[in-house]
């Protein structure tokens, strides 16, 4: 029996959440859910939208399948999903985009796994507001400690990056890339222009690639990167990054493999290890059992590996395959048209899903 604690979150990660739970199910488990929630809501109702029970209740199971959950934008709470992850120490944000026959885009063949740095950077969450005593602070400091100088109306965020923590997460992609049988890891860094902390990442990625010969490793400026993934992306297998450029290269990965509904994804730390799809929350489809559920089964697909269930993962990413294939219980966004009528809803997608392992 897996004890697994189940965020559904707020938007559309009930509806997503709910079929993963069923398709997980369905696998033979057998599982236990520890439901708790998290966001919006209990914000409202508590005070808080991460109540320390959602961390305990994680810290007790040690795996964690998530919804998305809404963040709001230039105000408000921060991040429940950065928080979770800075707060769990969970410091690889694993991603796979992989090509699946039938999904919507014009690339074959794709098979990239993106390791985004999941604790520092930018995300750091060190900010200071226009006019604040800390930013006054910060641009006086910048005033005396070099040659350069901050408008007085700026708000500042801070971008630490340090050798622990790029250390610990290229390690986790070349001793991914040794398991899995990977050939290459790749670097993305601008250290260029910022050589204190992407060069810093990059030097540390360089005297990593000494311990693992037996992969290769090669580096990319962050802009010539995204064209190349673009115009080239079978030429791609691991990617190691910082952040802020994870987060955002990610999105673009998804694009390439039939868009967000086809991203999975697992932050995982020594201790513990939370999925969660790539994508947001989604909130202008909340209750319309329309989006796709895929990026929240194939981050239990990976929920799976990660519990040694590799048959039921098998089993599962089989017969998504199979569902993605045929095309036709199918959700919007991987019909020809958006517009489709006979697009899938989310339940009913699940619903292909089962019974292609069940019948
Ligand atoms: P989003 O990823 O929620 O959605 C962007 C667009 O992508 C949607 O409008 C939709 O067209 C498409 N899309 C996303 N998921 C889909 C799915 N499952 N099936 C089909 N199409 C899908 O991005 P957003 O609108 O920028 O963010 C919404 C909220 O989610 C924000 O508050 C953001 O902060 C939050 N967010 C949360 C997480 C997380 O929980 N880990 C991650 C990213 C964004």
């Amino acid at each position: 029996m897996h004890t697994i604690t189940l965020i559904p979150g707020d938007g559309t990660g009930p509806e997503i959440t709910e079929a993963a739970k069923r398709v997980l199910e369905a696998t033979g488990g057998p599982f236990q859910w520890d439901v708790q929630d998290a966001g919006e809501d209990v914000y409202n109702r508590e005070g808080t939208p991460l109540p320390d029970r959602v961390l305990e209740s994680i810290k007790k199971n040690r795996v964690a399948i998530k919804g998305p959950i809404t963040t709001p934008v230039g105000k408000g709470f921060r991040s429940v999903n950065v928080t979770l992850r800075q707060a769990l120490d969970l410091y690889s944000c694993v991603r796979p985009c992989k090509s699946y026959q039938g999904a919507k885009t014009i690339y074959d063949n794709i098979d990239i796994v993106i390791f985004r740095e999941n604790t520092e950077d930018l995300y750091a969450g060190i900010e200071y507001q226009k006019g604040s005593e800390g930013a006054k602070a910060v641009i006086d400091l910048v005033r005396r400690m070099s040659e350069r100088s901050i408008r007085e109306d700026s708000g500042i965020s801070i971008k630490p990056i340090s050798v622990f923590g790029s250390e610990r997460i290229v390690r986790a992609a070349f001793e991914y890339a040794r398991k899995n049988g990977r050939r290459k890891v790749t670097s993305v860094h601008k250290a260029n222009i910022m050589k204190f902390s992407d060069g810093l990442f990059l030097e540390v990625s360089r005297n990593v690639a000494k311990d693992y010969p037996d992969i290769e490793f090669e580096d990319r400026i962050i802009d010539n990167m995204c064209m190349q993934l673009v115009q080239k992306p079978q030429l791609y297998d691991v990617l190691v990054m910082e952040n802020l450029y994870g987060d955002i290269v990610s999105d673009l990965a998804a694009g390439l493999v039939g868009g967000l509904g086809m991203a999975p994804g697992a932050n995982i730390g020594d201790d513990y290890a939370v999925f969660e799809a790539t994508h947001g929350s989604a909130p202008k489809y909340k209750g319309l059992n329309k989006v796709n559920p895929l990026a929240m089964i194939l981050s239990g697909v990976m929920m799976l590996r990660h519990l040694g269930e590799a048959e039921a993962a098998e089993r599962l990413d089989r017969a998504v395959a199979d569902v993605v294939r045929e095309g036709k219980d199918v959700t919007y966004d991987l019909k020809p048209r958006p517009d489709d009528p006979t697009a899938a809803t989310t339940s009913g997608m699940a619903d292909a899903i089962i019974s292609k392992m069940t019948g």
